[in-house]
């Protein structure tokens, strides 16, 4: 079941994606090559602690960290650990804060220093699907209008969409109905209406879409080794259309 929000409750959300937003920010201009993953989580976790949030991702399901890190092959749901962020690096930071109760979950793929242009090329297009996804999200759309949106702009560029993983409804569970592909027909499945909130999260693969599971029981790295680029943001759907509730202004 869809729960939609109320006016108050979306005011709660914008809350809590504004602070995983802010938190989001700070951690992408942390990124350089020699900085450790783990030292980007512990950022983040004290950003979300002092705020008087709690960080989503630390013990859901027996996740251990307060964010997600996945660099180059990996997909998602990396461990943050004591690798050095290297030049040429394509890192991906998930963050998810939980604000008086509600969540706001956001990711972005950050170059570390200088990258190739091919794998800049695919973060990009990954931002650029995110930004089409979330256009669709108005009332009268349907959710399968904006899996069609990243789906198209993807394969357009010859990179493949990631099947085994999905963006997903958002409130006061990270994760609620309904599951949100990032492919699909344009028209299908239920009606976007206004006062859902969605996190919309497109996964693309400059090779293949399948993925694995490392022996963590948690990493998910692309089978063939290329790289994989991950962006998100959590939205509320209002009448006049989508509000980015993670989005925060320059
Ligand atoms: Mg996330
Ligand atoms: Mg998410």
């Amino acid at each position: 079941m869809i729960i939609g929000k109320s006016k108050k409750e979306i005011e709660k959300m914008r809350a809590a994606g504004q602070l995983a937003g802010l938190v989001l920010k700070e951690l992408r201009s942390m990124v350089r090559p020699g900085v450790t993953t783990l030292e980007i989580n512990r950022a983040a976790e004290r950003m979300i602690c002092d705020a008087g949030a709690l960080p989503t991702f630390k013990g859901y399901h027996g996740f251990p960290y307060s964010i997600c890190a996945s660099v180059n092959e990996q997909v998602v749901h990396g461990f943050p650990s004591d690798y050095q962020l290297r030049e040429g690096d394509i890192f991906s930071i998930d963050c998810g804060a939980t604000l008086e109760g509600f969540v706001g979950d956001t990711a972005t793929t950050v170059p570390v220093g200088t990258v190739s242009d091919e794998w800049l090329d695919l973060v990009r297009i990954t931002e650029e699907c995110l930004d089409r996804a979330i256009e669709e999200c108005r009332p009268g759309k349907h959710l399968g209008d904006i899996g069609a949106a990243v789906q198209e702009h993807a394969e357009a560029h010859r990179y493949s969409v990631v099947r085994d993983y999905v963006g997903h409804g958002i409130g006061r569970r990270m994760h609620e109905d309904p599951q949100i592909p990032n492919y699909g027909k344009r028209g299908q499945g239920p009606k976007i209406r206004a006062g859902y909130c969605f996190a919309v999260e497109p996964m693309i693969n400059l090779g293949t879409h399948y993925t694995k599971v490392l022996a963590d029981g948690w990493t998910v790295v692309t089978l063939d080794g290329k790289p994989s680029a991950h962006a998100e943001h959590t939205i509320a759907i209002t009448e006049e259309g989508p509000e980015v509730l993670t989005k925060i202004a320059l």
